[in-house]
């Protein structure tokens, strides 16, 4: 496994994001590489600072613009189903927001493309990478409903907020063998798994989840 967090994490939050690493194991998350990557990953800085006391819990958190940084267990289970077949080169990752999700997945895979409808968020989520020395990422300010096809193919492409139906963009730009991970619905959400062979799709239903819309359209 590649480890690529720099120093800059100090001795403290590797102990809570340990702490962290522990429970999901708990509420039965398996994958030794994602729970490594949790372990080492500095949650705080992803979060706003007056939340800062709270980064290590099993919770979502409010991070502005009306978003939320994703709850760790969700993270590492949506980071475990990308990895199931085995590790692919590279994954697109839809709603970038806070950067916490893409600091596991650049753990994890060689490259990562990411792509956030809110200027502001994309920039302070690169600019929190960058202070960790995370930089195999590429970010887009773009619609994810359009995915990104000037780099697909893709072997994995995770979504953080949820569509009300399946992006055709994102079915179309997943490798032949490739798996798309993503939420899908209004007020009941699903988490499913979508497998690529050939022209078909197979589809498997997770769990229940609650994630902010996918929004179609305008940037901001
Ligand atoms: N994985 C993120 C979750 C952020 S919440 C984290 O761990 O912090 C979901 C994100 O999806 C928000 O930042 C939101 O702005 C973004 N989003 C919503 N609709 C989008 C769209 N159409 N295209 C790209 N990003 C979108």
């Amino acid at each position: 496994m590649n480890v690529r967090v720099g120093s800059s994490v100090s001795g403290k939050s590797r102990r809570s994001g340990e702490l962290l690493a522990q429970k999901l194991y708990a509420e039965g998350i398996r994958d030794q590489r994602v729970l490594q990557a949790i372990a080492q990953s500095p949650r705080h800085i992803f979060v706003p600072e007056i939340l800062a006391h709270k980064a290590y819990d099993n919770t979502a958190l409010p991070i502005g613009q009306g978003q939320t940084i994703s709850q760790p267990y969700i993270v590492a289970k949506m980071s475990e189903l990308l990895l199931a077949d085995g590790v692919p080169d590279s994954i697109l990752e839809i709603g970038t927001g806070s950067g916490y999700q893409t600091s596991i997945l650049t753990q994890l895979v060689a490259k990562v493309f990411s792509v956030e409808r809110i200027k502001a968020l994309q920039w302070q989520a690169k600019r929190r990478l960058q202070s960790i020395d995370l930089n195999n990422v590429s970010m887009k300010h773009g619609d994810g409903w359009q995915g990104w096809s000037s780099k697909s193919p893709f072997q994995a492409i995770i979504v953080t907020a949820a569509p009300t139906e399946v992006p055709k963009a994102l079915l179309e730009q997943l490798a032949d063998g490739g798996r798309l991970v993503i939420p899908v619905g209004v007020d009941t959400q699903i988490l499913k798994v979508i497998t690529r062979h050939g022209d078909e799709y197979k589809e498997q239903q997770v769990e229940m989840v609650k994630f902010v819309p996918l929004v179609p359209g305008a940037l901001i």
